[in-house]
């Protein structure tokens, strides 16, 4: 123990291997940084000669949350903050942190009334059917903000069997009626039919709003009303997709994307932007011209305005490469078994075994679809080994086992995360 001890660095000695670092920081957030890394190292928890490299990892958490290795196999993963940003948008952050023009027209010198234009034109560019377009702060912003518009003081007729609760006890309904509209609800839970909708249509109609009940599926005897029929009936059609999906996916038959539904003859169109669409947290409306702008023009708009953050984000997401969420979905099981089964090799045959698994789309999405893949099977203990880690993995607790998925894990993390499920299995020992 004394030994230890005496191996550890003293803190002049590392503030000075740190000198780039008290540059950034300031001295002394660095020296509280590294006598948090000598505990660490009196700890026995980290070697003596790590203790520079902890202090320098300390800084780097700028926040409080905690940066994690999903290898749970769910690809939007509600709980991690659902879609990871992909390079370009994360150094769209980045690029936009200072002062930006945002409402300024450079040429002029005057205010421009085109708000983060360019990011709505690359969506009406990615959404073929779609005039214009609107951006809000999530999904059920859009949703809200869309029934209060075009419905305050009137009815939303919807299917009985469209009523969802979105997650976290939010039900669609209270969400709907909070703002002013009154719920019409018509058909039954498992089926509903064009004249039930007929029968409700009056004076009294705002719209109809038909909601993909993203997390869920009702299998047998069932009936709904497609779009291409309800928008015979006269009033507003809105469809609430949810998940993102600008254009259909033959990988995902049973999700409705926002241009099937605007083809269809939906007037408008509301989504997520941090589901399938891999972009932040952003609500999207697509639709008619002459609504979108209606809709732009509702003071509530102004209460969910989103940021030049999230902006930037949407625009490098919807012009760049796939989002990571869309190339982690398609990843096949021949493509995962060979990056398993070198990290199974890189840990020592013998200690685990491969096995194969399911990924889910998640986030409340595409729940019939299953993402074949392939595991590494641990003790269940080292699940909580390895969510203590930094980063953190969190990995798939099933069978009495722990299972980590590499599916939505990015290939030049592999080296990291077989550190550290080594650090765990040791400490599991
Ligand atoms: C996810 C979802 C919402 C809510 O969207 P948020 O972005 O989470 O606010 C609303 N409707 C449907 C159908 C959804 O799937």
């Amino acid at each position: 123990m004394g030994d230890v001890r005496r191996s550890i660095p003293r803190t002049d000695a590392v503030l000075e291997q740190l000198a780039d670092h008290v540059a950034r920081f300031g001295r002394d957030r660095v020296k509280a940084a590294v006598v948090a890394a000598q505990q660490q190292a009196r700890d026995g928890a980290i070697a003596a000669s790590d203790v520079a490299r902890v202090a320098a990892e300390l800084l780097v958490e700028l926040t409080s949350f905690t940066p994690v290795i999903n290898a749970t196999g769910v690809v939007v993963h509600t709980n991690l903050g659902r879609a990871p940003l992909s390079r370009n948008a994360f150094e769209a952050l980045g690029s936009v942190a200072g002062y930006v023009d945002i409402e300024f027209d450079l040429e002029t010198g005057l205010r421009s009334k085109k708000r983060g234009s360019r990011v709505l034109d690359a969506l009406i560019g990615a959404t073929p059917g779609a005039e214009a377009a609107l951006v809000v702060n999530n999904g059920a912003a859009a949703m809200s903000l869309v029934m209060t518009c075009l419905a305050a003081g009137q009815e939303v007729i919807v299917s009985r069997g469209e009523l969802i609760e979105i997650g976290d006890g939010f039900r669609l309904p209270d969400l709907i009626e909070s703002t002013g509209p009154r719920l019409r609800e018509v058909g039954m839970t498992n089926r509903t039919h064009l004249r039930d909708y007929a029968d409700a249509v009056g004076p009294d109609t705002g719209c109809i709003l038909k909601v993909h009940p993203s997390n869920y599926r009702v299998e047998g005897f069932v009936a709904e009303v497609p779009v291409s029929e309800l928008r015979e009936l006269g009033a507003p059609v809105v469809v609430d997709i949810g998940s993102g999906l600008l254009q259909p996916d033959s990988m995902l038959p049973d999700e409705p994307s926002a241009s099937a539904a605007l083809d269809a003859g939906a007037d408008l169109v509301t989504a997520s932007g941090d589901k399938l669409l891999g972009g932040p947290q952003a609500g999207i409306i697509l639709g008619r011209a002459e609504l979108v702008e209606r809709v732009r023009r509702h003071p509530l708009a102004r209460a969910m305005r989103v940021d030049k953050l999230t902006l930037a984000a949407l625009e490098a997401t919807l012009t760049g490469p796939d989002a990571p969420v869309t190339v982690y979905r398609r990843l096949t099981a021949d493509e995962l078994l060979p990056r398993t089964k070198a990290m199974a090799d890189s840990l020592g045959s013998g200690s685990v075994d491969i096995v194969e698994v399911e990924g889910r789309i998640g986030g409340g999405g595409a729940p019939g679809v299953s993402l074949p893949g392939w595991a590494l099977a641990l003790p269940e203990s080292v699940a909580a080994q390895l969510r203590s880690g930094r980063p953190a993995v969190v990995a798939r607790i099933a069978d009495g086992r722990c299972l980590v998925d590499l599916r939505c894990v990015p290939p030049e993390t592999d080296a990291e995360l077989t550190r550290l499920i080594r650090e765990a299995l040791d400490a599991d020992r």
